[in-house]
């Protein structure tokens, strides 16, 4: 368990660094009620460093699934006025966003998935302008994550739900440097380092990054013209920083899908619509997936890969040390938040348009020329085992290294 003061640190990164909220701001708090006492923490360092007005937008994870259980796919689809003039009235304010992502990753676990996704889609049309608002970072937001008793359980369901509650605590309490002496200044140290390493890579522009271990692994990662590599921090459209997701350790930017080529093999589970893919090799050319096999969930794989044209390339390669606190932990989180933070990635599907120079402003079209790829699906997909050596190659053929035994040498 945390202790009080290391609580408190928590709730003060994610107000300061986090959602970075200035004086006189309102703050807009998400979360499941089991986590109230934590949303309360959070108001109350928002008020201590002079927030205008804390709201909490309350979500009930046990009633969502009752609703998707009984109510008809029509009501599930409504959206009311009420809601859609709430989230405009919190882009006219301005907010900044505090979500707090913790629950059970089964929830809908037996529900009708043509309800679920119905219901999903409904309500992100309606959400569309909130949406845009804080993708476009009009509106500055982040996200940080506390256990819940459900979730411990399926990420130790071997211990007890207390066992397993302290062991994420102590978990999370490491991955967010609560346990050093000064969580923030920690913070602030990891952010510099994670954009030391991002700019050295923009400022070598390479044209290809080079994977290769003794699993199988040797790929070539052609990058998007004119790629960035982003990291931790972002601007928000009024200059100020912000860290969308806490934690975070992943530099990352966007291949070129017609530049993949060699074959790679997954050095953790994927977990992808509640089924686990293992032991998964794929085999790149000309940037598509031309072959590939899986001796765990065969068939959910290709059921993934069978989405659409673009799911067989790729919209993001992300590079994480094996020092990381959340590799270290070696625990499934079964949450995006931290899984993706473990282990070097790779992601089938959409890329990140804010990964290309002026990406935010340019068309379909255009984006295609740079080698952006476009696809219903971002499936992100762990590649970075502890012996992974990682080169970059710049447009002479010089070749830079950048990992040496899953960790970082730049
Ligand atoms: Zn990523
Ligand atoms: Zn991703």
């Amino acid at each position: 368990m945390l202790t009080q003061i290391q609580m408190e640190k928590f709730a003060e990164l994610a107000v300061l660094v986090g959602a970075n909220m200035q004086k006189d701001q309102m703050v807009v708090i998400r979360c499941d009620v089991q986590c109230k006492d934590f949303a309360h923490l959070i108001a109350e360092k928002a008020y201590q460093f002079g927030a205008k007005k804390v709201i909490v937008q309350w979500r009930d994870e046990v009633l969502s699934r009752l609703t998707m259980l009984n109510a008809s796919k029509e009501t599930l689809c409504e959206v009311p006025d009420y809601q859609i003039a709430q989230s405009q009235y919190f882009i006219d304010n301005k907010v900044c966003l505090i979500s707090i992502s913790a629950g059970n990753p089964n929830i809908f676990k037996g529900c009708d998935p043509e309800k679920l996704a119905a219901s999903n889609i409904a309500g992100a049309k309606a959400m569309a302008n909130f949406r845009k608002a804080t993708m476009s970072n009009y509106l500055r937001w982040t996200i940080v994550s506390i256990p819940t008793p459900a979730w411990a359980k399926q990420v130790f369901p071997d211990l007890s739900e207390q066992e397993g509650m302290d062991k994420m605590w102590d978990a999370i309490g490491h991955i967010m440097r609560l346990d050093q002496e000064d969580p923030t200044e920690a913070w602030r140290k990891h952010i510099a380092t994670l954009h030391r390493r991002a700019d050295f890579l923009n400022a070598h522009n390479f044209e290809y990054i080079h994977l290769t271990n003794k699993h199988g692994t040797d790929l070539r990662v052609g990058l998007a013209v004119d790629h960035v590599w982003l990291a931790a921090e972002e601007e928000g459209q009024d200059g100020l920083p912000f860290t969308a997701n806490m934690p975070t350790e992943e530099i990352f930017t966007a291949p070129h899908n017609k530049k993949i080529d060699g074959t790679v093999v997954n050095a953790l589970p994927l977990v992808n619509n509640g089924t686990i893919i293992d032991n998964f090799k794929l085999t790149f050319k000309d940037g598509k997936v031309v072959d590939y096999s899986a001796e765990v969930g065969y068939e959910a794989l290709k059921g993934l890969l069978s989405t659409d044209e673009g799911v067989l390339s790729l919209g993001e390669i992300a590079l994480i040390g094996k020092n990381s606190p959340i590799a270290e932990s070696g625990i499934l989180f079964f949450n995006t938040l931290f899984d993706e933070n473990a282990s070097c990635h790779l992601a089938f599907g959409a890329s990140y348009p804010t990964t290309v120079k002026g990406g935010n402003d340019m068309d379909e079209k255009a984006l295609a020329e740079h080698g952006m790829n476009t696809s219903l699906q971002h499936v992100d997909f762990m590649i970075g085992t502890k012996d992974i050596d990682i080169d970059g190659i710049d447009h002479d053929g010089n070749v830079t290294p950048l990992f040496r035994d899953g960790e970082w040498v730049i």
